[in-house]
């Protein structure tokens, strides 16, 4: 019998979009010739206001490629008037009967609310395997303070940063400008102010001076309780996609290049604005250094299945600094994760065949 395979997509996050695309590639992976004898696909979508849709509805969203609007779905208009998000994600999850039928999930959920831990503990609970980091590795990797704590504690070279709150920001008029002193004597200019739980760039400022770093820290403070700020660098980007459990396997080192001024979200998401170079042309031992970082990476913050770690190479002093690790990175046919596999061995069908075998292993306590 086939396994049944769980396509979780869609979310509460601003990648919804992106998640679409990657689950439209993972579910053509999985009706490969390769595949379709083993694994049978159960989508579900989560839609932007976190309702669970099963059935037709999600194949509706797979084969179009388009979200769909939460007015779309209000069968029931009880349903609708719900306030409190709490209950309403409760309510929903439980609704699809669906839900019971599945052998091993597939959560391809990007950002908040999917990549932090939230669904992962969700699914840990539901005590069926799925693909990809638990709920520690998960959250981890979302928080970028919690994740840079790990990777100082595992040695691994990263920029000067600082770590602050929300009420800390948004203290008396007193104590802000104290913060911002400190800032500029530590990190000094360009800096980088993040929102600590986002991806794709959202609420990422680049700041020059002393009004932008106060505009950027009021605005991180109205995404997230969490804020970091980091010194800024001149830097190659490159990345280094990671597969396995306890034993994980690094790819070859790719690159992205880009003519803006930082990997911004437009930059991200504009067709044509940012290229991949697999893979990049570095010396071998610099890339070598960046495998066995990724692997230290992988391994420090407990990330399981897959995760793409991010580098900046600063050329001038030949240093490598790790910015980031993505424990669901984008996944659609043109993604740098499943093409560093491709370039490394692994085609896209059998990453996908690998990283449902490695959620069984792990959640058969192998490993
Ligand atoms: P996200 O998780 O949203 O991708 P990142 O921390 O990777 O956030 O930052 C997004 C982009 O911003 C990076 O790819 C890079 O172009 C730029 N950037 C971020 N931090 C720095 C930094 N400290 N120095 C130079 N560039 C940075
Ligand atoms: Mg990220
Ligand atoms: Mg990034």
């Amino acid at each position: 019998t086939k396994l049944r395979v769980g396509l979780l997509f869609g979310g509460r996050s601003g990648e919804h979009e992106v998640s679409i695309s990657s689950a439209r590639a993972i579910a053509k992976a999985l009706s490969a010739e390769q595949n379709a004898n083993k694994y049978e696909i159960l989508p579900f979508y989560i839609q932007k206001d976190g309702r669970w849709l099963a059935g037709d509805a999600p194949q509706q969203v797979l084969g179009s490629g388009k979200p769909l609007l939460e007015s779309e779905n209000a069968t029931n208009p009880q349903q609708s008037q719900l306030t409190n998000s709490q209950t309403k994600t409760l309510e929903r999850w439980q609704s699809p009967s669906q839900v019971a039928e599945v052998d091993v999930w597939f959560p391809i959920l990007h950002g908040p609310n999917g990549e932090d831990g939230t669904i992962q503990g969700l699914l840990t609970l539901m005590q069926v395997p799925f693909v990809g980091s638990g709920v520690l590795g998960s959250a981890l990797g979302m928080d970028k303070i919690a994740m840079k704590m790990a990777f100082e504690q595992a040695g691994l070279p990263q920029v000067k940063y600082k770590a602050l709150t929300r009420a800390q920001v948004w203290s008396n008029p007193c104590v802000f400008p104290k913060l911002c002193d400190e800032i500029e004597a530590t990190l000094g200019y360009p800096c980088f102010v993040k929102p600590a739980n986002l991806g794709s760039s959202v609420g990422i400022a680049k700041v020059r001076s002393r009004s932008e770093l106060e505009t950027a820290l009021d605005q991180a403070a109205s995404y997230d309780r969490r804020i970091i700020v980091e010194a800024g660098v001149v830097a190659r980007e490159v990345e280094c996609a990671v597969l396995g459990n306890d034993q994980p396997q690094a790819s070859v080192v790719g690159e992205i290049t880009f003519d803006s001024d930082f990997y911004d979200y437009e930059t991200k998401y504009t067709e044509g604005r940012a290229g991949l170079l697999i893979p990049s042309p570095l010396p071998d031992q610099i890339s070598r250094q960046i495998q066995d970082m990724a692997l230290q990476a992988f391994a420090a913050v407990d990330a399981a299945g897959l995760a793409r770690v991010d580098f900046f190479y600063v050329e001038a002093t030949g240093e490598i600094l790790i910015n980031e690790i993505n424990t669901l990175p984008g996944f659609t046919a043109t993604s740098m994760y499943p093409q560093l596999w491709s370039h490394s061995g692994v085609a896209f069908p059998d990453l996908v065949d690998k990283l449902i075998q490695l959620a069984l292993e792990r959640h058969s306590g192998k490993s």
